[in-house]
């Protein structure tokens, strides 16, 4: 969020500084075993057309994001031509009464790409899918380290400074905001925006803000399937069944995620996880070996809606608690940000 909204500001021509100590830590490529921060521990999936709801601010944001997406991508394969947003994705329905809920979502949102498919269509890649199955054709994924990646390399050709210290302090100022880094860097800003995610109700409650936030579990694997699909022919970039996520990962490979219970240690084995699937595995996935494994927090917000976006008082804007949407939300969220300085509106 932090690399985004920097980027966005630069871009919109504000002068920003952006303070992460993951800033001095390489760039990671590949799938890290350190997931320092949520976003390298994610999966990058993109479920904004799926959304249950259809009004509200949650809807407004993931449709907002889902349009700038493809923007954003082609902008940033300038500095990472790898990255690419994979579209496709299947969710699998869970019992005859979901496939009649996805029938209804379908025939509202034609226009967004989703369809329904009968159990007959979606037989050969998965074959428990017995009640059917809705499909997205513009919901995907993005790789979060390549973004990252993409994101750090337009930061460094771009005017934003890097700081790699964390914030220790922030102090009023009048006009402005001081910022305190742990390593001795003290500077004054028109403006903070804090996208700390669990790190965020630290800093902005010594200025008299609560906005607690609990972290959330969640754990992912990456396969290697001796059997089952080699090219992953017919597969949607991402497939959805009771809550995991599936995503092919080039030749008999596939990540697997999942979320687990709250707290902020891995309490299950992700492998039993895995086998479950509730019983509607097929055999090669619980045959598949696990290649590696990781786990990272979700920010939840306490008692409000996830994320939270707000601006606490003029010039302290909070862009935390994203939870399970961080990565689908970045660019809505940076826009939101921009447009409030842009339109000087209330609290920016
Ligand atoms: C296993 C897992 C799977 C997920 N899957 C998906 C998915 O498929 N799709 C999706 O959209 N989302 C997914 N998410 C959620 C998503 O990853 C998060 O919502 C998102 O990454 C949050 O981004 P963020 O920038 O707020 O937090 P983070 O990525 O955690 O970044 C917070 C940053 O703040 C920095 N920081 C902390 N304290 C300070 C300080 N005092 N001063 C300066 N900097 C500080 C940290 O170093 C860190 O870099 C998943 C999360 C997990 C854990």
């Amino acid at each position: 969020m932090g690399l985004s909204t920097a980027w966005q500001l630069s871009q919109w021509g504000h002068q920003v500084a952006l303070f992460d100590p993951r800033l001095n830590q390489p760039s990671e490529t590949g799938i890290p075993s350190s997931r320092g921060n949520g976003t390298s521990a994610s999966l990058g999936v993109l479920m904004g057309h799926v959304f249950r709801r259809s009004s509200g601010r949650g809807w407004r944001l993931r449709q907002r994001s889902m349009a700038l997406w493809p923007k954003w991508i082609a902008e940033l394969q300038r500095f990472e031509p790898a990255l690419s947003l994979n579209r496709s994705l299947i969710q699998i329905a869970e019992d005859a009464s979901a496939f009649e809920r996805m029938r209804k979502l379908a025939s509202d949102r034609s226009h967004l790409g989703i369809q329904a498919i009968p159990p007959g269509d979606i037989e050969t890649i998965w074959p428990t899918a017995q009640f059917g199955a809705l499909r997205s054709k513009n919901d995907g994924r993005i790789n979060p380290v390549l973004l990252q990646k993409a994101l750090r390399l337009a930061l460094a050709s771009s005017s934003v400074e890097l700081v790699p210290e964390p914030v220790d302090a922030l102090t009023r100022k009048n006009p402005g905001w001081q910022l305190n880094g742990s390593g001795g860097h003290r500077s004054v800003h028109d403006a903070v925006v804090i996208c700390a995610a669990l790190a965020s109700p630290a800093l902005i409650e010594p200025l008299g803000h609560s906005r607690p936030i609990s972290p959330v579990l969640g754990q992912a694997l990456a396969l290697q399937c001796a059997d089952g699909p080699s090219n992953w022919q017919g597969w949607p970039s991402v497939l959805v069944d009771q809550g995991f996520n599936l995503i092919p990962n080039g030749p008999k490979r596939l990540l697997l995620g999942a979320t687990v219970e709250p707290g902020d240690s891995a309490a299950h084995s992700p492998l039993e996880l895995m086998r479950s699937l509730n019983d509607r595995a097929p055999t090669w996935l619980k045959d598949a070996e696990p290649i590696e494994q990781w786990s990272g927090l979700r920010a939840r917000p306490v008692d409000r809606p996830a994320p939270l976006l707000e601006a606490l008082e003029p010039g302290l804007i909070l862009a935390s608690g994203h939870y399970r949407n961080g990565v689908l939300l970045a660019p809505a969220t940076a826009e939101w940000i921009a447009n409030g300085f842009a339109n000087d509106a209330n609290g920016f």
